[in-house]
């Protein structure tokens, strides 16, 4: 993370080239480009950027319509009263497919062309993202969100013991790798993804982990959520801790889920699994995270909006775990990650004391792309501009968005040209709204709101 201002690379008069099967073939100055160009399709986006596209490591799918829900408390008393009533409409198949394309197409506006998304719990919804997120042209990672044990308010997402292995099990043969068959390829990837520690049982965990390590040589994820809302007394890391009598809450996800933190199956940890918050984390969780390569989806939005606290970002960063941005949407009220990524310059420069920091625009690009490229172990495929990647980017026009378009023409530079571009960077990267996201393309195809 500290290399991210040496890494960033902006280029004034740039081209992006891009060959017939969707990859960069080249990415520097316009004024560079091989002597053949002059027979190829050329597309000006100037006075336009080029991004790479944004990279969402947690966002809900059947939380489509439920954002900025008012649930009169945290964590889990908003669960009970907003989200799991919501996300019972998606076991109508027509109520799901409508949530599909409205998921696709905020993704779409906001530029967000890979994304981990947890998964609704009904399987003939996540058939219907599997089938829109393709028809689109977009990357997804998503599996279906497993309950077993709950509130009343949870009861149509709860399902039985086989039924949660059974159905994570078709979904992976139905839908990992799907588009092209190989998985080294595909844009559409299956995650096993159990709600959280305290949705399921330790028979689930004990179920699932076996499955998830028959499956891990074929490149499955592992996702849910860690150490978000620590409220004394019923916060959700208390009551897990409480409920398995473990050490750490990240003990459950590590096959360590008997009381006393004793194995009882295996382990969930790895370089395709992403755990998201991670706010109260003890140092042994950050430890064995950075060891196993699991990676943190970081929600600030997210946890402001549920009164979660803020991620220590030097401890977390410290620590050596992979850190990427994550909306969180509904329990965030963005969808645009950077808007995201302004939350968390908000909160992490607002931390007390010497834990403060003013985070670089370089660092807050890395973590809204290339972060979470390597945090699904796709550094290789996509993240930045690198000579042989899938050509994922977006153009930003501040033209289309007036109040950009001001900070861009008028704001005040620095005579230094290294400063007055991370301040260009910055401006970017605050002021952007969906309308100055004028164009998003996936392996170099364009793709558009429906
Ligand atoms: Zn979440």
């Amino acid at each position: 993370m500290d290399g991210a201002a040496d890494a960033l690379v902006s280029i004034d008069d740039g081209a992006l080239v891009v060959d017939g099967s969707g990859r960069i073939v080249f990415c520097g100055a316009f004024d560079e480009l091989p002597e053949d160009h002059e027979s190829w399709t050329v597309v000006d986006h100037r006075p336009g950027y080029i991004f790479p596209g944004f990279i969402d490591t947690h966002v809900h799918f059947p939380q489509t319509f439920i954002g900025d829900a008012y649930g009169g408390g945290q964590l889990l008393e908003w669960l009970n009263a907003c989200i799991f009533p919501s996300e019972s409409q998606f076991e109508d198949p027509e109520f799901a497919a409508a949530a599909a394309v409205a998921f696709c197409d905020r993704r779409i506006a906001a530029g967000t062309t890979q994304a981990m998304v947890f998964g609704s719990a009904f399987p003939q919804a996540q058939d219907a993202l599997f089938e829109e997120t393709r028809r689109r042209g977009l990357r997804v990672v998503s599996g279906r969100g497993v309950q077993t044990t709950g509130p009343e308010s949870a009861a149509r997402l709860i399902t039985s013991e086989e039924d949660a292995v059974r159905l994570v099990s078709e979904e992976i043969e139905k839908w990992h790798g799907a588009d092209t068959g190989d998985v080294d390829t595909a844009l559409l990837h299956v995650a096993v993804v159990p709600r959280f520690s305290l949705a399921v049982t330790t028979e689930t965990l004990k179920n699932l982990g076996e499955l998830y390590d028959s499956v891990r040589d074929r490149g499955v994820y592992f996702h849910s959520h860690l150490n978000e809302n620590d409220r004394p007394g019923t916060g959700e890391v208390a009551t897990t801790k409480e409920m398995y009598q473990v050490d750490s809450y990240l003990d459950t996800y590590d096959g360590k889920f008997l009381p006393g933190s004793k194995v009882g199956g295996k382990s969930f940890l790895g370089k395709r699994s992403i755990l998201a918050h991670a706010v109260h984390c003890q140092d042994v969780e950050l430890a064995r995270m950075a060891e196993t390569g699991t990676s943190i989806s970081h929600c600030p939005t997210s946890q402001q909006f549920l009164g979660s606290g803020t991620m220590p970002w030097k401890r977390t960063v410290a620590s050596g775990v992979t850190v990427a941005i994550g909306s969180d949407y509904g329990g965030g009220d963005e969808f645009l990650l950077t808007r995201v990524l302004g939350d968390a310059f908000k909160v992490h420069i607002s931390e007390a004391g010497d834990d403060g920091i003013s985070l670089h625009p370089a660092e807050l690009l890395f973590t809204g792309t290339l972060a979470g490229a390597r945090a699904l172990d796709m550094e290789n495929r996509i993240g930045n501009f690198d000579d042989g990647k899938e050509a994922d980017f977006v153009v930003v026009d501040p033209q289309a968005w007036p109040p950009l378009h001001g900070l861009i023409e008028k704001g005040v530079r620095s005579p230094d040209p290294d400063l007055a571009r991370d301040q260009t960077l910055f401006a970017l990267l605050m002021a952007m709204r969906e309308p100055a996201i004028t164009e998003v393309y996936v392996q170099g195809r364009r793709i558009d709101v429906a």
